[in-house]
């Protein structure tokens, strides 16, 4: 399952913003946004020439990076969006959200949606008592998300917890039981995703 490997740290100074891809390490002052607050590369810290097509690309990678999904699979969601009743670029974000590794990190049992993809991949998380070790797959209202009982992440997935400060609206979370539930599909205002979809709706459909 394909996944990008280049680094973080790189992809928030490139974005301008801190995309919380490492963890707990983006609430230290290691974090590459505030020691290197410019793009990365050798003409990081020259002018670029702002442009509509610039500003919906930024748009769209930026949501790509944040969720940590690839082009192809972007496309695939943002056709699936397209196609759906109601507003493009908010079942598009919705469907990001619904993601399971997405989820768990949303849930608080990992320190962010990298290592909830990790856990899901080496499945350590149930989903209705069933394991399911596909990051992409889409959570529904009532799904109960546990931890698998004996996983050998259940410590890494305590120190998440201790991490979480609070949890999505349209979630339930149980921090001692290692458990969660979808209460309902999220609104656009319950996801405090800073992007505006409307730029990358306008992107793709030139
Ligand atoms: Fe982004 Fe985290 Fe790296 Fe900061 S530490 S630049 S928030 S990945």
């Amino acid at each position: 399952m394909a996944r990008s490997t280049d680094p973080k740290c790189k992809k928030c100074r490139r974005e301008g913003m801190k995309l919380f891809l490492k963890g707990e390490r983006c609430l230290t002052e290691k974090c590459g946004i505030e020691r290197r607050a410019y793009p990365p590369g050798q003409h990081g810290r020259g002018r670029t020439k702002q442009s509509e097509y610039l500003a919906q690309l930024r748009e769209k990678q930026k949501t790509k990076r944040y969720y940590g999904v690839l082009e192809k699979q972007f496309r695939t969601y943002y056709e699936k969006a397209s196609a759906r009743t109601g507003i493009t670029g908010e079942n598009l974000l919705r469907q990001l959200e619904c993601r399971l590794d997405n989820v768990v990190y949303r849930l608080g049992f990992s320190a962010s949606r990298a290592q909830g993809r990790q856990f899901v991949r080496h499945g350590h998380f149930w989903v209705n008592g069933r394991r399911v070790n596909i990051p992409s797959f889409q959570v529904r209202p009532d799904d109960i998300v546990s931890m698998r009982p004996g996983a050998a992440a259940e410590e890494a997935i305590r120190d998440a917890t201790d991490l979480t400060a609070s949890v999505a609206n349209w979630l339930q979370a149980d921090h001692d039981n290692l458990t969660g539930k979808v209460l309902r599909l999220p609104d656009r205002e319950e996801i405090d995703t800073p992007v505006q979809e409307q730029l990358i709706v306008e992107l793709y459909s030139k």
